[in-house]
């Protein structure tokens, strides 16, 4: 059972989160007309800071504008909202913050014509996300990531995670941690809600922009700090047997941070025995090194990130 924090933003004001409750004939429940973010906050030295917040409030505006639901906020105040509510949490643990933006009118059409899309913040503790020893096992979904054709792929609206739903619900039944998901032409896009970079003959690389994964916030990150380190990163496309004869495959996503895959379909990533026990490469040590550094504040990126 999920553990929500004691406040909430909703209705444009700070409220106790159960107190926080909608019509179960509202627009956004019937149709997933939501969009949002998904935040890590962390309790370091006495200290709360936020990871890459302004990066966050950006996609979800941006996702908002796409979506066409004409809500809008300026950054200050969303700034304001969000540091209130971390403020009236009394927050002593690393924690997980989702705004969203949504529409709370009880409607039975679809369309949009005099809705209002609002604002809602809630959060939880989360210390880590994935549960899993070692490295994650995936298993190539059956169900295609849908593409930017049928919906905004740059968006997180709330409905579209229909897809992740179906695909990692059925990678878990099957016993595997999560699904890795392809496009219509077999190209590698993302794992459910997380981005990949691939460690291909001493490569790093990450599908297309072009492609239908989400602009996440850990794989740029990833990527800068890797070039950081002077690591040059190359965009293109991934198919499956490129996974299977790979050398690392990182799984980046702000809820699972920085992990990776120790083996898809049941053949271990990184080796070449297929019965081989599965052990981290280089670049996730090197990654998960750095990201531990950037948000204890000891990076020199962490006053840029935080
Ligand atoms: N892809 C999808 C489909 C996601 O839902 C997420 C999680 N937001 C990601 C990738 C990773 O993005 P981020 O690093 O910004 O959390």
């Amino acid at each position: 059972k999920t553990e929500f924090m004691k406040y909430a933003y909703f209705d444009k004001e700070i409220v106790e989160f159960e107190k926080a409750t909608v019509s179960i004939a509202t627009h956004s429940l019937q149709y997933g007309t939501t969009c949002f973010g998904g935040v890590r906050g962390y309790y370091r030295n006495g200290k709360v800071s936020i990871f890459r917040l302004k990066d966050h409030y950006i996609r979800l505006m941006t996702a908002s504008k796409m979506l066409g639901y004409e809500f809008f906020m300026e950054w200050d105040e969303f700034k304001n909202i969000v540091t209130e509510l971390v403020k009236k949490n009394d927050i002593k643990e690393d924690f997980y913050m989702r705004p969203f933006i949504f529409c709370k009118e009880p409607r039975l059409s679809p369309k949009k014509a005099g809705l209002d899309f609002d604002l809602a913040i809630y959060m939880l503790p989360l210390a880590d996300y994935v549960s899993t020893k070692g490295g994650l096992k995936l298993m190539s979904s059956t169900y295609r990531k849908y593409n930017d054709s049928s919906i905004p792929t740059k968006a997180k609206a709330g409905g579209s995670y229909v897809n992740s739903f179906l695909a990692t619900s059925d990678a878990q039944r099957n016993g595997y941690d999560d699904a890795l998901m392809f496009d219509d032409t077999g190209n590698v896009v993302e794992v459910s809600v997380a981005n990949i970079v691939l460690i291909y003959r001493d490569q790093v690389i990450i599908p297309d922009t072009g492609n239908a994964a989400l602009e996440g916030i850990t794989v740029r990150s990833a990527l800068e700090l890797l070039e950081y380190n002077g690591y040059k990163v190359n965009r293109g496309k991934i198919d499956r047997s490129m996974v299977f004869t790979a050398d690392e495959l990182l799984v980046t996503g702000t809820a699972m941070k920085i992990t990776y895959a120790e083996s898809l379909d049941q053949r271990p990533i990184g080796q070449l025995d297929f019965n081989a026990a599965p052990k981290p490469g280089k670049f996730y040590e090197l990654l998960k090194g750095e990201y531990e550094k950037v948000i204890n504040g000891d990076h020199e990126l962490s006053k840029e990130w935080l």
